[in-house]
């Protein structure tokens, strides 16, 4: 069962067994939900919800993963919530292509059965240009924190919470988890470390809960993406296919092996940052591009 737990005046985080989501009280009984969470989870979602005694006026979307939209449309159906993203979530979230071009390598039968629930419009447009969002007399801040995907947003509140959803992991996530999934590692850096020199209140990372010390939270996570991008460039020390790179990767950083499809996802991100900061070479021998770590 989901946990309710209330951390600010007006705003609660909800947490199941993998997410945690938070939600701020815009009147009585009325909550603005940011992302909602796995859609294997969104029975939970709703007993909470309705045990409560809340109903869902809108959903801010952080970004268009699917363990963060998964009882979306389900919210809009049962409470008539608004579903709220910016351009890049929204489009991805938009149509069987755009689905394909985020799960690059999947067929359309997978994808079918594995994200059925990924295919809806948005409600509303949230533009982080202006930097901030109105929603029933509430103003909620919107920080771009691009890097672990397409487009990423964090949310503040007014009460002094800053949903920073994906940016970071923390706890036992933090410890346990191996490579971390992002679509640039460089700017995932970049925007650590500006959240870290910013003001922006107790953080509430979706993976999971709130972080109490932030500076040594973004310190760690920064050390992180540090350490994978030096191993994956130390595994690269003679020149090497990328699909040889992932074997080595997977071979010694995950004892279960995770879809690999995923791992070549984290390995692309790695090279591509390690490229870009001349840590890497890339030639083509015969017709294979090679790497390898300088
Ligand atoms: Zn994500």
């Amino acid at each position: 069962m989901a946990q309710l737990e209330q951390i600010a005046s007006h705003t609660y985080t909800i947490t199941t067994r993998w997410v945690s989501m938070p939600m701020y009280e815009i009147a009585p009984h009325t909550v603005v939900l940011m992302d909602s969470g796995y859609h294997d989870e969104s029975g939970e979602l709703l007993e909470v919800l309705e045990k409560n005694d809340l109903q869902v006026a809108a959903v801010l979307t952080s970004h268009a993963h699917y363990d963060h939209i998964g009882a979306h449309t389900l919210l809009r159906e049962k409470y008539g919530a608004r579903l709220y993203a910016d351009l890049v979530s929204a489009g991805l979230l938009s149509s069987r292509d755009a689905l394909q071009a985020q799960f690059p390598g999947y067929s359309d039968a997978e994808l079918r059965i594995l994200f059925p629930y990924m295919e809806f419009g948005i409600d509303e447009m949230l533009e982080p240009e202006k930097g901030s969002v109105e929603i029933g007399g509430h103003t909620f801040g919107l920080l771009r924190l691009p890097g672990h995907a397409f487009s990423h947003l964090g949310f503040t509140t007014e009460d002094g919470i800053c949903y920073a959803a994906d940016l970071m992991i923390c706890g036992e996530e933090l410890r346990n988890a191996k490579m971390t999934f992002c679509t640039d590692v460089e700017q995932s850096i970049r925007s650590i470390r500006r959240i870290r020199g910013q003001n922006v209140g107790r953080l509430v990372l979706a993976h999971k809960g709130c972080a109490e010390d932030k500076e040594m939270l973004c310190d760690l996570n920064i050390a992180k993406l540090e350490g994978q991008l030096e191993r994956t460039r130390r595994m690269a020390d003679s020149w090497v296919s990328f699909d040889e790179l992932c074997r080595r990767v997977a071979e010694r950083e995950y004892r279960k092996l995770p879809v690999f499809l995923t791992l070549a996802r984290i390995v692309r991100a790695n090279v591509a940052c390690l490229v870009d900061r001349g840590a890497m070479e890339k030639r083509v021998e015969g017709n294979v591009v090679v790497y390898k770590g300088i």
